[in-house]
């Protein structure tokens, strides 16, 4: 029999496999907290366990871990990991310190099959999409290597790959990363970045998840979103937007709208009017990402003062617009400068 990997499994899927071996259903929750709260990696570890326990266990199961390749760290104090996964495909995560928190930003999938023209990871297409294992890994990997007393208190899902084309693995780690018994991430701080994939934002809305939505919007009108980014011929802003609106989102949450500023492109003051009016009705904030670039990109990056003016007629509509500092740019750690390899 193939051996389980215990950190690929659910809460009740711990319980069903302890029972399935004969022992109580209260062991899965233990094994639950073993492998995700403690983060063990050796079911030796185990001691509430009895050793014939463990020793049932260690033939039919095993916990997997990611071996960290390299680990790099920017100037602005953002670090970034490159990880191999069992197959030798290889993912980036990164770590992102401010004053009050230790965002991690973690990926879904090797590469993506999306394809926005102005994104590294999409350059290569997809490779293969990240088991809930290797996704949840990430997180407790870079958990393990902190100082002692620091803790990881934000998950952004804004790595390599689009979470919705990997619905199923994606929410499986969600669930376990906000677990109690786990890592106990609560859903508030936790953010799923999407391109606009219209089906899996409906089923995330009625799922009873609670976590943070942001959408990928990054452009005023259909013909210049499908130029950049070829999802909007199938689910165009209309479709994406009527969405959006129909998100159920709690008292005081509102969903985050990201806006990549291409210069010539999409960033010119009749554009942000149109976003004004698109957003519309729409209890959100807006993220001004100014372009990272990468080598071969074929895309510039604003002046300042182009991305403040676009700001400023956002603002004057009253919405919270927010300009992300490209943290980690010299390392290529930034939004859209993640890839496989080097
Ligand atoms: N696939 C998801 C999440 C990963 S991309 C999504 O597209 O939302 C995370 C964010 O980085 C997205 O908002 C995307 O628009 C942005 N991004 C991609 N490439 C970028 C680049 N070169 N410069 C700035 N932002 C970029
Ligand atoms: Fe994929 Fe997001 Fe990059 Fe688009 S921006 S190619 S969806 S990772």
């Amino acid at each position: 029999m193939k051996q389980v990997d215990l950190r690929n499994l659910s809460i009740k899927e711990l319980e069903d496999f302890a029972l399935a071996l004969g022992l109580q259903r209260y062991r899965g929750r233990q094994l639950f907290h073993w492998v995700y709260g403690k983060s063990v990696d050796s079911l030796d570890m185990m001691t509430d366990l009895s050793r014939e326990s463990r020793e049932l266990l260690s033939e039919k199961a095993y916990i997997s871990k990611l071996c960290e390749v390299r680990r790099q760290c920017s100037s602005d104090g953002t670090e970034k990991f490159l990880f191999e996964l069992e197959d030798g495909h290889r993912v980036e995560s990164v770590l992102i310190p401010e004053e009050d928190r230790l965002t991690l930003c973690i990926s879904t999938q090797v590469g993506c099959g999306m394809g926005c023209a102005f994104c590294l990871t999409g350059k290569g297409g997809l490779a293969r999409n990240l088991k809930t294992s290797e996704i949840v890994n990430q997180a407790l990997s870079v958990q393990k290597g902190l100082p002692a007393g620091k803790n990881l208190t934000n998950i952004v899902i804004m790595g390599m790959g689009e979470p919705l084309s990997n619905y199923n693995n994606v929410v499986k780690a969600i669930e376990i990363l906000n677990n109690p018994l786990g890592p106990a991430i609560g859903a508030r701080r936790i953010t799923l970045s999407t391109a606009g994939l219209v089906p899996g934002i409906k089923k995330l809305g009625e799922g009873n998840l609670n976590i943070n939505l942001a959408i990928s919007l990054n452009a005023s009108t259909d013909e210049q979103r499908n130029l950049i980014m070829p999802i909007n011929k199938k689910y165009p802003l209309k479709n994406l937007l009527e969405a959006c609106r129909e998100f159920p989102l709690r008292k005081g949450r509102m969903l985050s709208f990201e806006y990549v500023l291409l210069d010539g492109v999409n960033n010119s003051p009749e554009d942000a009017g149109r976003v004004a009016k698109l957003l519309k009705g729409i209890r959100c904030k807006i993220n001004l990402i100014p372009f990272n670039e990468f080598p071969g990109a074929q895309y510039k990056r604003p002046s300042e003062e182009s991305v403040l003016r676009f700001q400023e007629i956002l603002t004057g509509h009253n919405y919270s617009v927010f300009i992300r500092k490209s943290r980690g740019a010299d390392i290529l750690a930034a939004c859209g400068q993640l890839r496989e390899e080097e």
